[in-house]
């Protein structure tokens, strides 16, 4: 399967012409995952072409409002287009209690079913991937960052060594690759005398907005994608660590550290029109780096 990361919005803290709030799509296949729903999400995937209806789960990292305004909007729109489905929404602390005071004050109550995990150490299970919450390096309040694992695909038969063996293709080649061994003729042949090594499964990181943190590292390792807050350039170094955020070199050292496959830059400070200058920076320390432009599309595919 193919997953396409869409980014929503990529700018920080405030729009501006070109850069909306912060949000990025996971589209894998039907289903849509979304991090983060900064203000004007719902506009923006309008004119990506994602439907609300097919978003089954809902990530938020921290709740300032330039990552979480666009959430009240977003579900009338879809209890508007007759929603029927549950949604999955998880976020820190304090999200609940958001949601609890916006169906108060605005009499709005949607008519499909909200499930609201709250909590620093979030998992979310679907039948092949697991996205789990980690904490970042932010300002005081509970910040989080996503990562979205793929099970490992099982390996191939080694069909010339199965055959040796007395083994043809067939109904056993299935259960030697789901892992367990078989007996032919009286002896046992384990998966790991035919099956070669999983195909790894996709690994995308989302830090959400952070300092350089060893959390990032330690949970990107391997990732095959690191989405990374890039607030700023080095220039505002001393800024950027006083408001918990990150300079295109600290993601770049991060994404290094991590032996994270790309490295893509968002959060974009609305100063930067041009983002020449963070790319510039990054890709000195970490080459395979790139910086998100609203709408951007980005393919990658799995070993499902
Ligand atoms: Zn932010
Ligand atoms: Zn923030």
């Amino acid at each position: 399967m193919t997953v396409v990361i869409v980014f929503l919005g990529t700018s920080a803290a405030t729009p501006t012409r070109s850069r909306g709030l912060p949000s990025i799509a996971l589209k894998l296949g039907g289903e849509v995952l979304l991090f983060d729903v900064g203000e004007g999400t719902q506009h923006r995937m309008m004119a990506a072409g994602i439907s609300p209806l097919r978003v089954s789960a809902i990530f938020i990292t921290h709740l300032h409002g330039d990552h979480f305004f666009g959430l009240p909007g977003l579900l009338q729109s879809m209890a508007m287009n007759n929603r029927i489905k549950p949604l999955l929404i998880h976020g820190p602390p304090g999200i609940s209690s958001f949601l609890e005071a916006v169906f108060k004050a605005s009499g709005f109550q949607p008519p499909f079913r909200i499930n609201v995990r709250e909590g620093l150490s979030l998992k979310y299970r679907a039948d092949r991937y697991v996205v789990e919450s980690f904490q970042v390096c932010h300002t005081g309040r509970p910040a989080l960052g996503y990562r979205y694992r793929e099970k490992d695909k099982p390996g191939n038969i080694d069909v010339g060594r199965a055959l040796k063996l007395g083994l043809k293709p067939g109904p056993l080649y299935r259960v030697l690759k789901e892992g367990r061994p078989v007996v032919l003729g009286g002896r046992v042949i384990r998966p790991e005398d035919v099956v070669g090594p999983p195909h790894k499964g996709l690994r995308i990181v989302y830090t959400g907005d952070t300092r350089p943190c060893s959390s990032v590292v330690e949970f990107s390792r391997g990732a095959d994608v690191l989405i990374h807050e890039s607030t700023f350039t080095s220039d505002y170094e001393e800024e950027a660590w006083e408001e918990g955020h990150s300079t295109a070199r600290d993601a770049a050292r991060v994404a290094r550290a991590a032996g994270a496959g790309l490295l893509v830059l968002t959060h974009i400070s609305a100063r930067y029109q041009d983002s020449s200058p963070l790319l510039s920076e990054a890709s000195s320390i970490y080459p395979f780096t790139l910086v998100a432009e609203d709408y951007m599309h980005l393919a990658i595919r799995g070993p499902w």
